[in-house]
């Protein structure tokens, strides 16, 4: 679930199965806001620990009668900060017999949080390009030659808003505040709006579940 803008979000989802006789899940929340000083990063550490006071007053009015967000911020058992940082896509991917995969190839925004998917798709294309070509320079050429491109573009989109567009567009239309979100935005345009999105992104569920494996079971290099 996401709520706010592109700008100052709550993106909140659950990270366990339901539990049985309560109903209830474990949640992770990630609480952005976004600070016009591109060096502030410097100031910052990886997952490193913070207190909830020291972030809480962006969000400390965000009650609604479905959701308290800053009660659900307070009732956590921990909270980390990370700078929102992403990296220019690079010339290629291979230098050498070295390729570049995952975070180290396309580091990008988890706008559409797909970094560690893309990652697990960059090592089963590697895989299928290492049985069709071999484990030789030709299959990280074709690695490097089917996902650079695409996956860089990817990285520069992901600068943009991406899912959250659609809020910015129920934020910009009326300031976030409407009784019927089909007065704001029709159910045919955000249908709309989220099919380009998965769709630019990979994210066509009936597409990949239809398409065939990209490495066979069993298959081995020889
Ligand atoms: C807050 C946050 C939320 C995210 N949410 C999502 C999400 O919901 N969905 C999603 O798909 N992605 C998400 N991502 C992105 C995802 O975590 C990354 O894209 C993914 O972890 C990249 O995997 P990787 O294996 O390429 O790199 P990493 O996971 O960074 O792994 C690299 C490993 O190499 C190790 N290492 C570094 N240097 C050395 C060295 N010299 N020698 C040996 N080991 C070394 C590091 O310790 C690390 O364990 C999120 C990221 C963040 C920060």
């Amino acid at each position: 679930m996401g709520l706010g803008t592109h700008a100052h979000r709550m993106v909140i989802y659950p990270i366990s199965h339901p539990d049985s006789e309560t109903g209830l899940s474990l949640i992770n929340w990630i609480a952005e806001v976004t600070h016009d000083d591109p060096d502030a990063y410097q100031n910052m550490g990886w997952y490193r620990q913070t207190s909830v006071d020291d972030f809480i007053h962006h969000f400390e009015d965000w009650k609604y009668d479905w959701l308290d967000v800053p009660a659900l911020i307070r009732g956590s058992d921990i909270a980390y900060e990370n700078p929102m940082i992403d990296r220019d896509p690079i010339p290629s991917w291979v230098d050498g017999p070295v390729a570049l995969l995952g975070d180290a190839a396309h580091a990008m925004y988890p706008t559409g949080s797909n970094g560690a998917s893309q990652a697990i798709i960059d090592a089963r294309i590697l895989g299928a390009k290492f049985l069709e070509f071999g484990v030789n320079p030709d299959a990280l050429a074709a690695y490097n030659a089917e996902l650079r491109d695409p996956i860089s573009s990817l990285v520069l989109r992901n600068r943009d808003a991406g899912p959250f567009g659609l809020l910015n567009m129920v934020n910009d239309r009326c300031g976030g505040d409407f009784k019927n979100i089909n007065d704001i935005v029709s159910e045919e345009e955000r249908n709309d709006f989220m099919a380009k999105y998965k769709s630019a992104a990979g994210f066509a569920r009936d597409a990949l579940n239809n398409a065939p494996p990209l490495i066979a079971a069993g298959a081995k290099v020889g």
